[in-house]
């Protein structure tokens, strides 16, 4: 209980540092996003005017065709490259306009980030790694919230291990919980099962929707497998650098079950 109430305060902080006090609003807001690479012949517009917003606690999957811009989006969503014109509000930071070191705290403090292949430190143990935003940021962990952490990601027995002792699922799990050791505004998984079997994709798209769930966590998923797009509670579709559809789902997908899905224009 004593755990439960510190994880709420810190949560609570978190938005208020981003939205100020008592306001509500969307966590996310694009408007009229470009991202032009090259120039002359070689110049390709990547993303052509994208404007959407997400609402904290949506669970969001963008889809699209190779080619279309979804990792150009997650990169500038994650304020690891910077559009050609437009603005990236969240809560009621545009991320477009900070220097290169205050996006650098405002990513660790405000954005997690998950890859298909993990990323994992590989000479740092499962704890050092779970942890080691935190201590980028100069602080120390609290002990009891990184316990209750580390239980709900199931990986008790492992925190001493090196990445490379872990399977798949587990490499994977060690990363979503460094994605949200600092409670970020934003999740956002770039194929987080594109790597893994279907039973570890399973567990993956649990846990993330238990976050979702538990914490209101914001959940924005990169995806090409139509089993995770209707698992989540919206789907964006981008095609040819621009959205030409925008789901919100009456019914998804249960990874606990084999129900099918409906779909609500
Ligand atoms: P997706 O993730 O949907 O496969 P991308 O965002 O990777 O799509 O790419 C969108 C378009 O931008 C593609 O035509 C791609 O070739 C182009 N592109 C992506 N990154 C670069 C880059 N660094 N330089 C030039 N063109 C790029």
């Amino acid at each position: 209980m004593k755990v439960i109430l510190k994880y709420y305060l810190i949560l609570i902080n978190n938005r208020q540092a981003l939205y100020g006090k008592g306001a509500t609003m969307n966590i996310l807001e694009i408007k009229n996003l470009n991202k032009v690479y090259g120039s002359g012949e070689t110049r390709v517009d990547a993303l052509k005017d994208v404007s959407f917003s997400i609402e904290e606690g949506e669970f969001v999957a963008i889809v699209g065709p190779s080619g279309s811009g979804k990792s150009t989006l997650m990169h500038i969503l994650g304020g690891v490259d910077r559009p050609t014109s437009g603005e990236v509000l969240i809560g009621q930071t545009d991320i477009c306009k900070l220097s290169e070191t205050d996006l650098a705290i405002f990513r660790r403090r405000h954005i997690g980030l998950i890859y298909q292949f993990y990323n994992l430190i590989p000479i740092l143990t499962v704890e050092e790694n779970l942890t080691l935003p935190i201590l980028l940021d100069k602080r120390k962990p609290n002990k009891e919230l990184l316990n209750d952490l580390i239980e709900k990601l199931g990986l008790e027995e492992r925190i001493k291990h090196l990445p490379n002792q872990l399977s798949g699922g587990q490499q994977q799990r060690v990363s979503i919980g460094r994605a949200l050791i600092n409670h970020p505004a934003l999740l956002l998984a770039d194929e987080p099962t594109g790597n893994l079997d279907s039973e570890n994709t399973k567990e993956i798209m649990k846990l993330l929707r238990k976050f979702n769930k538990e914490a209101k966590q914001t959940v924005i998923i990169i995806t090409h497998d139509e089993r995770i797009a209707l698992s989540a509670d919206r789907v964006i579709t981008i095609e040819d650098g621009m959205i030409t559809r925008d789901e919100a789902r009456i019914k998804t997908t249960n990874f606990n079950s084999d129900e099918k899905a409906e779909v609500r224009a």
